[in-house]
């Protein structure tokens, strides 16, 4: 229940006017948080003038660059914060606000105002709709209503899947994380354990693209400091790209090593395809040593006679007579 502020008289949870006078039911962002941030958008564009300033001053053509980028956020900055301050809250958002409200007060009409939330966010606004989704889900889960919990964990694992579809290497990368802790919550290891596993080959493919840029605020801080530069920026990729690489083969031997996927790799003593132990090693008496990392695979343990096969065609293929 809702209670008109107005005229006092109890409205249904996910009315937005009241019933009896008509008056506005639904919470909005307040006068001092649009001032506020209004103040902190104005203080901003001052510095982004001031810096302007000072780079149109200077004869470098790098300074006169950044002062026209710095004149160009200022008054974004600024036109944002007037926009913040005078427009209206979406009726989403608003629905949003009074059910954070309830969460303790009135779990109810909390639950009401996320469903209809979710009922009123745009399709395209996919991350607004898996946070309400959370959030409903966390509150479903806190009052013991465990069905509907898991109900909206799995709708969440459909929503990120779809989101998946259209994902670029680097959000894949989140969106699968993301995916195998819903599905850890859910009880279902496997699946978890398969994104886990194909987050790491994710993170590889996009470390590959050759658009992939590690750390590019530091490359813009360091070029603003003047330190910046071809070999800088060459050297700082070379180690993102070390750092990234190790951090992949960590997650994969920890997986590994928990027993939920196989090392698979071509053991040049051998001559043969073999499993690999904990180490990455061929397991033949006396240890054979590790392949190369590019003829070794990770697979879900259902895949490791395909794969065994698969790599044996590749590295070791049957001669002609
Ligand atoms: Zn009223
Ligand atoms: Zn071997």
């Amino acid at each position: 229940m809702v209670y008109c502020v107005k005229c006092k008289t109890p409205n249904p949870p996910t009315e937005a006017v009241c019933k009896q006078c008509g008056a506005d039911l639904l919470p909005g962002t307040s006068l001092g948080e649009r001032l506020g941030m209004l103040g902190v958008m104005l203080a901003l564009a001052v510095v982004g003038g001031v810096l302007a300033v000072a780079g149109f001053r200077s004869e470098s053509l790098v300074c006169l660059g950044l002062g026209g980028l710095a004149a160009l956020s200022g008054v974004a900055l600024l036109v944002f914060g007037i926009a913040y301050a005078v427009g209206k809250t979406p009726v989403h958002e608003r629905h949003l606000l009074r059910a954070r409200r309830h969460l303790d007060l009135d779990p109810q009409q909390a639950i009401d105002d996320f469903t209809r939330a979710l009922e009123l966010t745009p399709q395209a606004l996919d991350t607004v709709r898996r946070s309400i989704l959370k959030e409903r889900g966390a509150l479903y889960q806190k009052l013991g209503r465990t069905a509907e919990a898991q109900a909206d964990l799995q709708l969440l694992i459909d929503q990120t899947t779809q989101a998946l579809d259209k994902a670029s290497p680097a959000d894949k990368v989140k969106l699968l994380k993301e995916r195998a802790d819903l599905y850890k919550k859910l009880g279902k290891e496997c699946e978890g354990t398969r994104d886990r596993l194909d987050a790491t080959y994710a993170a590889e493919a996009a470390m590959s693209n050759k658009n992939y840029k590690p750390g590019t605020a530091v490359q813009a801080g360091a070029q603003v400091f003047g330190v910046g530069g071809g070999t800088f920026n060459e050297a700082y990729a070379i180690e993102s790209r070390k750092q990234e690489a190790k951090h992949i083969l960590g997650e994969r031997l920890a997986l590994l090593k928990a027993g939920r996927i196989k090392a698979i790799g071509f053991c040049r003593k051998c001559k043969a395809v073999v499993e690999l132990d904990g180490e990455l090693r061929c397991g033949t008496w006396p240890k054979h040593g590790k392949p190369k990392e590019k003829e070794m695979l990770f697979v879900m343990p259902e895949q490791s006679e395909e794969t065994r096969q698969m790599m044996e065609q590749k590295y070791n293929p049957p001669r002609r007579r």
